[in-house]
């Protein structure tokens, strides 16, 4: 009996090697950077990490992190609401509501988990949730959840989520939310929402926000999205990650209105039921608000450095998906050659990653380059001439 359950199992797995879709953890041992040294002893340019600010072995976040392990110690071995809470707990979600405009905020173990936790809390079988078609995982997981009527409208398309909200209003929908990546990561598509808080408005809609691969560098302030399309302050719900650019270890939040936090702390799943967020990580996500509030340097030298390498790669003739967000879409097309770009990037020194089918759509398959306020111009220069040498040996540029 059992042996037929192992055996599927087996052939399931041979069944994603035989499509070239088997992925390999790349082992790493040193500390997350500009460069990593890999397992085998080799020191390579790292352009595929979420640490867009750098702040993942940041001294004075390393400092922090000590500090609270020192003073609060290792772990709390319990759920928020039983003991779970300390001072750090509260102080963080207090910073993260000023820096991100909001009322209130609370943590969850990951992004993952406050996506998973916020729509079934939120919606009941009279509303509406209306999803972007790309949206991440975490937030097609969070609404199959949630018993609100789901309804899609086509990616970043504008026509399409007006007619999906004259659907759910002529549909007798209660409450309408539309909810949105800030930046879509496989193309770093930044969403519109100066255009969708006016649709939402005109419907009377909510606008909720995924603001994993924007907060701390976005908009002038490096405040997220909101801040770079106009509309800080006029979005309900905020989403988001402290394990990217915000220091990179682990935890996530939902920040909203006061009394939409209150519910979600007593209703929650994913807050109820699983362990609070280490004090250590707590005290560390301090100093990194403490380090963004004080100065733009970080997210000012991320912008600099974005564009250096955007310029430079379109220079060699490269075909990248245009924008300015630091996650640069190098566009190969096919799978197997972009599978032989990484590996040869990677012999010539430089950490990059191929994606394809089906995490990106047939035929767009992509080396998806993420860019760091740490790598220098000298850094950034390798990576290009590893990128000219490797692409004219796959004939992808002249
Ligand atoms: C990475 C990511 C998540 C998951 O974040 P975790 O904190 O690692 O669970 C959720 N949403 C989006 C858009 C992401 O990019």
């Amino acid at each position: 009996m059992s042996d037929a359950f192992y055996a599927s199992i087996r052939h399931e797995l041979d069944a994603v090697r035989a499509a070239g879709l088997f992925k390999e953890e790349r082992i790493i041992a040193s500390p997350q950077g500009a460069r990593v040294r890999t397992a085998d002893g080799r020191e390579v340019i790292n352009l595929c990490a979420n640490n867009y600010l750098g702040l993942s072995s940041h001294p004075r976040v390393i400092e922090a992190a000590h500090e609270a392990l020192r003073s609060r110690g290792f772990g709390l071995s319990s759920v928020r609401f039983i003991c779970g809470t300390q001072d750090l707990h509260k102080t963080l979600e207090r910073r993260l509501s000023a820096f991100l405009g909001t009322e209130d905020t609370i943590l969850y173990g990951s992004a993952f988990d406050a996506n998973g936790g916020l729509f079934e809390t939120l919606l009941g079988p009279e509303d509406a949730v209306i999803s972007d078609t790309l949206n991440h995982a975490s937030i097609i997981d969070g609404i199959r959840l949630s018993k609100a009527r789901r309804m899609r409208y086509a990616h970043d398309d504008m026509a399409s989520l007006r007619a999906q909200l004259a659907l759910a209003r002529a549909e007798g929908a209660r409450h309408v939310l539309v909810f949105t990546d800030g930046v879509f990561s496989m193309d770093g598509t930044v969403a519109r929402l100066d255009e969708m808080r006016g649709l939402c408005d005109e419907f009377g809609a909510l606008l909720g926000i995924d603001e994993c691969h924007a907060s701390g560098f976005l908009g002038t302030r490096g405040r997220g999205t909101h801040e770079l399309r106009g509309v800080f302050g006029r979005v309900d719900i905020i989403t988001g990650t402290l394990g990217k650019a915000l220091g990179g270890a682990s935890g996530g939040f939902t920040s909203a209105r006061a009394e939409v936090v209150a519910l979600l702390r007593q209703r929650s799943r994913p807050y109820l039921f699983s362990n609070t967020v280490a004090p250590a990580i707590v005290g560390a996500s301090i100093a990194v608000l403490d380090i963004l509030e004080a100065s733009t340097e970080l997210r000012d030298r991320l912008e600099h450095n974005t564009r250096l390498f955007r310029a430079g790669i379109e220079e060699l003739g490269f075909d990248i998906k245009p924008g300015t967000h630091p996650i640069v879409p190098i566009m190969v097309y096919d799978a197997g050659k972009a599978q032989r770009l990484a590996a040869r990037l990677l012999e010539l020194g430089v950490y990059v990653v191929g994606f394809f089918y089906p995490v990106v759509p047939q035929g767009q398959a992509r080396i998806r380059v993420q860019i760091s306020a740490v790598h220098d111009e000298p850094t950034l220069r390798r990576a290009l001439d590893a990128f000219a040498q490797a692409g004219r040996e796959l004939e992808l540029i002249p």
